[in-house]
C-alpha cells in the first residue's frame, strides 16, 4: 500500500505543531509535506522586540527543515485548493507553480492585517504582522529621529517625533511600550532641539488598553504606559489618515509621519476561497478540527473557527496558545483518521497571558495570578523562552546584550514603505518591484507606492537613495 500523503498549508503555530506531531507519529510511514512561503516558523509574540532593536530578526525564526525531521518543505503559497480533486495548487518564490495531491489536508494559513474602511489608512499606515513590517518600523522610527534631530523647522521636527499606534490589543500595546523606550534611547544619541521628547500615542475605541484581556492586566499596562509618557487615548480612533498626519475621531489633527495599524487581524483569505461554511471569516470546523462534510480536511489556528467546548456558542480566540495546541490535536487526529482510530475533541483552558512592556516591565497572569513589574517581566521572558520551539540560546543572548549595551541606532534601509503595504495577504513577504508581492497574492487593493509607477522608481530595495524615495513612499 502506498504511503498516505499529508499536506499542511502554513507553518505558523498551528501548522508547525501539526507537522511536528505528525512526523513523530508517522515515523516515515506517511509523506508529510509542509507548504509555507518562508523557510522558517516565526515566533510572532517577540516581533515587537525586533522592531525595538532588542532582538535581531533571525532570533525569532526557527528553521523548518532544521527542526522538522521527516517533513518535506515546499516553499511557496497555496493559491487554490481543489477539494474535489484533493489537490493544492501553489506558487513558489520564483513564480514556479506546482500541484500537491493529498489524502489528508491541514489548513493552518493563519491571519493577515485587518483593514477598516477609514480613508487614507491603506495608503499611509503600516501593519505589524510579519518580519518585513517589523524591520521596516525599526528603520523608519530610527530615520524619523535622525531627520528630526537635524530638522530646522520645529513643526517638521515635532511631526517626525510623533508616533501613532492604533489598536491597544497586545500587539499595539507592546509596540507602543517598546517604541517609546526605543525612541528615548535614540534621542540620547541624537538630541532634539529644545529638549523635545518623542511622543507616542496609543489609540483604541475600547475603554481600556488590552480590552480583550483580564482587567488587571489592562490596569498594569495602562499604568506603565502612562508612567512612561505614552498618551493612551481610549474611546478614540482614526477618522482619516493623510501624508501629513491623522485626523482623530475626537476632531484633533495630529501631525505625524508614522501610523502603525494594529487593529487586529482577519483570517487568511485562502480559507474564504474554499466556499465552505465560515464563522466570522474563519473556516468552521468540528471540535475535532475536521471540516464538516470533508473528512479528509482539517483546519486549525487563526484560520479556523473552533468551537470552545467550555463556552458553548463561542469559538476559541485567535491566540498563539490556542493555535499551538490545536496544531497538536490536528496532527493526532490526522494520524488517527489514517489508521481508523478515534478522533479527540479540542479543549483547552487559557493558562494566562503575558504582555511584554519593555525594560523590566510586563503584565502577566500565569494560571490567573496577576503579576506586574520585574517579576512579571521575568515570568514573561521565561514563558517565551519555554514556548519557542528553537533558537532559545540566541534569544537569551540578545536579551543579555541588550541589558548591558546601548541599543544600536542604525537603519539598514532594506525594507521600504512600498514593499510592506498594509493590505496584503502575504505580510510575511516583502512586495517586490513590479507590484506583486513576492508570494503573488495581493490582499485585494493595489500596491501601495508601487515603485514602478512612483516617481524616481528604483529597481530594488536597498540603502536609501534620493531617487529611491517615492513621493508618497517612505514618509
Ligand atoms: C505582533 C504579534 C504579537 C502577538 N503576540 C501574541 C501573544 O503574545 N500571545 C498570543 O497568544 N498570541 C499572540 N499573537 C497572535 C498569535 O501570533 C496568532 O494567534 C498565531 O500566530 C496564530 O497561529 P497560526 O498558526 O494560526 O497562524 P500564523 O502563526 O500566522 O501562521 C500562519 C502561517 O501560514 C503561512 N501562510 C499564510 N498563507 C499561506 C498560504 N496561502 N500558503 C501557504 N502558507 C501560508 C504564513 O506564512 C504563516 O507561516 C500575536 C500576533 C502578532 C501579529
Amino acid at each position: 500500500m502506498s504511503r498516505p500523503r499529508i499536506v499542511i498549508v502554513g507553518a505558523g503555530f498551528a501548522g508547525y505543531r501539526a507537522a511536528r506531531t505528525l512526523s513523530r507519529a508517522a515515523r516515515g510511514r506517511a509523506d508529510i509535506t509542509l507548504l509555507n512561503p518562508t523557510d522558517y516558523f516565526l515566533y510572532l509574540p517577540l516581533l515587537p522586540q525586533v522592531a525595538a532593536g532588542i532582538l535581531e530578526p533571525r532570533r525569532v525564526t526557527v528553521s523548518l527543515s532544521g527542526t522538522l525531521r521527516g517533513v518535506r518543505l515546499v516553499l511557496g503559497e497555496a493559491d487554490h485548493i481543489d477539494l474535489d480533486a484533493r489537490s493544492v495548487h501553489c506558487t513558489g518564490p520564483e513564480g514556479d507553480t506546482a500541484t500537491l495531491a493529498y489524502d489528508r489536508l491541514v489548513l493552518a494559513a493563519g491571519s493577515v492585517n485587518k483593514l477598516l474602511p477609514v480613508p487614507g489608512v491603506a495608503e499611509h499606515a503600516h501593519g505589524f504582522r510579519g518580519l518585513p513590517e517589523a524591520l521596516y518600523l525599526r528603520d523608519h522610527v530610527t530615520r524619523q529621529i535622525e531627520l528630526a534631530a537635524s530638522a530646522d523647522d520645529p513643526k517638521s521636527c515635532a511631526a517626525r517625533c510623533t508616533f501613532v499606534v492604533v489598536g491597544a490589543g497586545y500587539t499595539g500595546t507592546e509596540v507602543a511600550a517598546q517604541g517609546q523606550l526605543l525612541t528615548d534611547a535614540l534621542v540620547r544619541k541624537h538630541p532634539l532641539r529644545d529638549g523635545v521628547r518623542p511622543r507616542w500615542l496609543l489609540l483604541d475605541l475600547a475603554g481600556r488598553v488590552l480590552p480583550e484581556l483580564d482587567r488587571r492586566l489592562s490596569d498594569t499596562a495602562g499604568r506603565v504606559l502612562r508612567g512612561r509618557g505614552v498618551e493612551v487615548r481610549t474611546g478614540t480612533s482614526v477618522k482619516e489618515a493623510t501624508r501629513d498626519g491623522v485626523l482623530l475621531t475626537d476632531g484633533e489633527f495630529v501631525d505625524t509621519r508614522t501610523l502603525v495599524w494594529c487593529v487586529g487581524v482577519r483570517p487568511d483569505p485562502l480559507a474564504e476561497s474554499l466556499g465552505l461554511p465560515m464563522e466570522r471569516g474563519r473556516l468552521l470546523v468540528e471540535p475535532t478540527l475536521r471540516v464538516p462534510g470533508r473528512p479528509e480536511v482539517f483546519a486549525c489556528g487563526d484560520a479556523a473557527a473552533v468551537p470552545d467546548l467550555d463556552e458553548p456558542g463561542q469559538y476559541t480566540p485567535m491566540t498563539a496558545q490556542h493555535a499551538w495546541r490545536q496544531g497538536k490535536v490536528a496532527g493526532q487526529n490526522v494520524a488517527a483518521s489514517l489508521i481508523g482510530g478515534e478522533l479527540r475533541s479540542y479543549r483547552h483552558k487559557d493558562l494566562g497571558f503575558v504582555v511584554d512592556l519593555g525594560g523590566v516591565q510586563a503584565a502577566a497572569n500565569p494560571l490567573g495570578v496577576p503579576l506586574s513589574g520585574p517579576l512579571a517581566g521575568a515570568v514573561t521572558r521565561g514563558y517565551h523562552l519555554a514556548a519557542m520551539p528553537g533558537n532559545r540560546v540566541r534569544v537569551a543572548a540578545d536579551w543579555l546584550l541588550d541589558a548591558v549595551l546601548p541599543r544600536q541606532g542604525v537603519q539598514l534601509g532594506l525594507v521600504r514603505s512600498w514593499s510592506v503595504p498594509l493590505d496584503t495577504a502575504s505580510p510575511e513577504l516583502v512586495r517586490m518591484p513590479g507590484g506583486e508581492p513576492a508570494g503573488h497574492r495581493s490582499g485585494g487593493a493595489p500596491a501601495r507606492d508601487h515603485p514602478a509607477t512612483a516617481p524616481g522608481a528604483h529597481p530594488a530595495p536597498g540603502p536609501v537613495k534620493r531617487s529611491d524615495t517615492p513621493a508618497q513612499g517612505d514618509q
